[in-house]
């Protein structure tokens, strides 16, 4: 029996996927059948050559079925270790799997939304994909979850940290922001840019939020004045804590502003109001992830290649799981 190669007909145009960056118009050329797109899963799921998904051996023959469903697969490896014997695909395990949907279309709905900048709704993303509503949603958010920054990625150097409020009615002063919800920022000067769903504008939850996404080597903390940031950062001892003080109409003074977190928040503002009218907050710290993915990579030639990787990575999520209310926040406020 063969051990089976790495690809065996790596049939989509591989010099259009160096272009840079990969457009949606490139990601429809390169990829026009079901079978490249899998090809191209391969190489990102097995680089080195396929492996069994169940045991991990590297003995795997190739094997062609027929298929009687539309989501069933009619190329499959199958493992040849005599106690594992697993039949799978590039897509087995991965939040590819058991979806109804052609690999194109998944792909074409990545290249959409990396390149929506302002975001992409399930409206807009049915109309493209000419797909139902609940399908377009269903996609969004499995995209949606592959967007989301290690939660090892600590910001260190200069952070700037302020928060702003989203939902609700703002009626008059901070104090009366009951029905908003607060999103928290922080972003590393001339790095990454972190969001945060948090449950309130204490300092003790906000203290908590931040300590958790800092390096302990941070050098300075750029805040406002607020009450919540009277905190002493006695994590990170060497961390200098500067204050802009907002309260008394002071927005610059030499290097302590937080005017660059604060501009992100304009931006993810734009996008929500511009493209999704209205959002569930129940998913609040999904759009907050795919903004800050989208936005962390801006500058990426690579960014549809690192989606697609990190997809084939993740395990499959099924729909009840993902309509779950507690599934990404753990507190919801009632509405
Ligand atoms: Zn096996």
């Amino acid at each position: 029996m063969g051990r089976a190669g790495r690809n065996h007909h790596v049939d989509y145009d591989a010099s259009i996927l160096g272009s840079n960056p990969m457009k949606l118009i490139d990601v429809t050329k390169a990829f026009q059948t079901d079978e490249q797109c899998l090809a191209y899963l391969e190489t990102m799921r097995w680089p080195k050559g396929v492996r069994c998904p169940i045991c991990g051996a590297k003995e795997v023959s190739k094997i062609t079925r027929k298929t009687e469903t539309k989501n069933k697969r009619g190329q499959l490896y199958q493992c040849l270790e005599p106690t594992c014997k697993q039949q799978f695909s590039a897509t087995s395990g991965t939040i590819f799997h058991d979806s109804h949907l052609p690999l194109q279309k998944w792909f074409m709905a990545i290249a959409l939304m990396i390149d929506a900048k302002k975001g992409m709704s399930a409206l807009q993303l049915k109309r493209h994909l000419g797909c139902n509503y609940r399908t377009a949603w269903y996609l969004a958010h499995r995209i949606r979850e592959a967007m989301d920054d290690p939660e090892g990625l600590k910001l260190t150097g200069t952070v700037e940290i302020d928060e702003t409020y989203v939902g609700g009615k703002q009626r008059g002063h901070k104090s009366k922001l009951k029905n908003k919800d607060v999103v928290l920022g922080l972003r590393q000067r001339g790095g990454p840019l972190r969001l945060v769903h948090v449950e309130d504008n204490k300092g003790g939850t906000l203290y908590e939020a931040i300590a958790t996404r800092m390096d302990k080597g941070v050098e300075k903390i750029m805040t406002d004045d607020a009450g919540a940031y009277n905190f002493r950062i006695t994590q990170f001892r060497n961390a200098k804590h500067s204050k802009i003080r907002h309260s008394r109409k002071e927005y610059v003074k030499g290097e302590v502003h937080t005017n660059t977190v604060e501009n992100a928040f304009s931006l993810f503002k734009r996008a929500v109001i511009g493209s999704y009218h209205q959002l569930s907050i129940k998913h609040l710290q999904r759009y907050l992830d795919e903004f800050s993915f989208r936005f962390n990579r801006r500058e990426d030639q690579d960014i549809f290649e690192q989606t697609l990787s990190k997809m084939a990575g993740i395990g499959a999520m099924p729909y009840r799981k993902l309509v779950e209310e507690t599934a990404f926040t753990k507190f919801v406020r009632p509405s």
